[in-house]
């Protein structure tokens, strides 16, 4: 090489004791230059990231398949919440893609999505397996920790700080990304009668969330930055899909007064109807009206275009919950007690009455990780410790605690299977 060539060939700095340079096999890179080709090639990794992100949209037949892998039943819900996904980030790809040119279009096509059904239901299920199936940040927001700017809680922006988090600093995936505010209905007006009497902690949230849905510049503090002092960012919040879920109790009464034809006989002679329609049909039946008269303002419920409700969930659903899903809660179980080398096995009857214990609970399929729980609590603590356990059977008696649960042990001679029955009463 040529004496010429102890100079950067990218910037042309001369090497010194400030500047040493790296030899390549033509020429030579000075420190500065490494530093800003990382730069680049880490804006190309971003672009990429992005791109796979953004890769092609699921339809909504296919966000629909995917789901019913994972939450069972609520087939209208899923496939209104699919066909709302699918078009949300079809319009971002067609918008980023250049094909549109104002930013009123993606306006246009913000399709939010509310979603009203029991606690337990799966409505955070879903929104949460859209979210993974999309590939895009996910946050849940408990709405009741939400407060207005200058109230003790958290702002309506410390949503949009997790975003960014979970999209490790990203904005441009944050600017993506999918938000699950929860207990949307405990932002509701106690009543829709006071009229005049601001309610801060339920309309004054709802309020501070508005600009927030429809899409603005939103100013972020970002976390974890304490290098620099806590800086900030500024969001676009345009193209995040709000969820909103709440169980809306006692929305059903209100729909049925709206649907149901007005009673104008009074008297012996009155005729009562006794079509009463179930709370699904009603709860199917919703229209911002209703969600205005049970409390909600109406420019927030102007900015959840898309309603979705789901049903409460009946002991067959909860069976199926129990053992259908890809990750169910008897297949996860099962996984545990195979890390320890023992098949955990339920009998139909048993996995029957879990269900029926759940159900009564009244916390939909919430409840059947909680019975579980407590079912499972004395081998998961024992067996770990215990050799030659082969097989624990659950069955119904075990469910109603009548009976403690039967072990199968590798008998060590012949490695035939018996039940211990020592062992079982010792369990007890
Ligand atoms: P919520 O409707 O209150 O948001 P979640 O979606 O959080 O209820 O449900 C709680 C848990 O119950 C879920 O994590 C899931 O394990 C189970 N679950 C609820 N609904 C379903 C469903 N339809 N299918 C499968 N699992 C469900």
């Amino acid at each position: 090489m040529s004496n010429e060539a102890t100079s950067c060939s990218f910037c042309g700095v001369v090497q010194s004791n400030e500047s040493p340079l790296i030899a390549g096999r033509e020429g030579y890179i000075c420190e500065a230059c490494v530093r800003l080709a990382s730069q680049v090639i880490d804006s190309w990794s971003h672009r990429r990231a992005m791109a796979a992100a953004h890769g092609p949209v699921p339809k909504p037949k296919e966000l629909k398949a995917k789901l019913d892998e994972y939450v069972v039943g609520q087939d209208l819900a899923k496939e209104i919440m699919s066909v709302a996904v699918y078009n949300h980030y079809k319009r971002l790809k067609s918008f980023s893609a250049g094909a549109w040119n104002a930013t009123e279009d993606v306006e246009l096509g913000k399709s939010n999505i509310l979603v009203l059904g029991p606690s337990g239901s799966g409505k955070t299920l879903i929104a949460s397996t859209l979210a993974r199936i999309v590939g895009v940040p996910y946050v849940v927001a408990d709405a009741t920790t939400l407060t207005q700017a200058g109230y003790v809680g958290e702002d309506v922006e410390s949503v949009l700080t997790r975003l960014l988090e979970v999209a490790e600093g990203n904005e441009e995936r944050a600017e993506w990304g999918i938000v699950y505010l929860d207990e949307i209905d405990k932002l509701a007006r106690s009543s829709e009668a006071p009229t005049g009497v601001r309610d801060v902690s339920g309309e004054g949230v709802q309020q501070a969330l508005l600009k927030l849905v429809e899409g603005s510049e939103v100013k972020v503090p970002q976390k974890g930055k304490r290098r620099d002092g806590g800086s900030e960012v500024l969001m676009n919040t345009a193209n995040i899909l709000f969820i909103a879920g709440g169980a809306f109790a006692g929305l059903e009464e209100i729909v049925a007064k709206r649907v149901s034809p007005k009673k104008t006989g009074i008297g012996f002679h009155a005729k009562v109807d006794q079509t009463t329609p179930n709370l699904q049909d009603l709860l199917d039946m919703v229209q911002p009206e209703d969600l205005r008269r049970f409390g909600l303002i109406p420019e927030f419920i102007g900015r959840f275009p898309v309603l979705a409700a789901l049903s409460p969930l009946n002991e067959e659903s909860l069976i199926n919950i129990l053992l259908e899903p890809k990750n169910s809660l008897v297949k996860q179980y099962q996984k545990l007690f195979e890390y320890d080398g023992v098949k955990l096995e339920f009998t139909p009857e048993a996995v029957r009455e879990i269900a029926k214990i759940a159900l009564e609970r009244g916390t939909g399929a919430r409840g059947l990780r909680s019975v579980l729980e407590q079912l499972l609590r004395k081998p998961m603590f024992e067996l770990p410790s215990q050799n030659g356990v082969m097989r624990c059977i659950v069955d119904e008696k075990v469910v109603r605690g009548e009976c403690d649960i039967e072990l199968e042990y590798v008998d060590e001679s012949d490695t035939a299977i018996y039940v211990n029955e020592e062992v079982r009463a010792g369990n007890g």
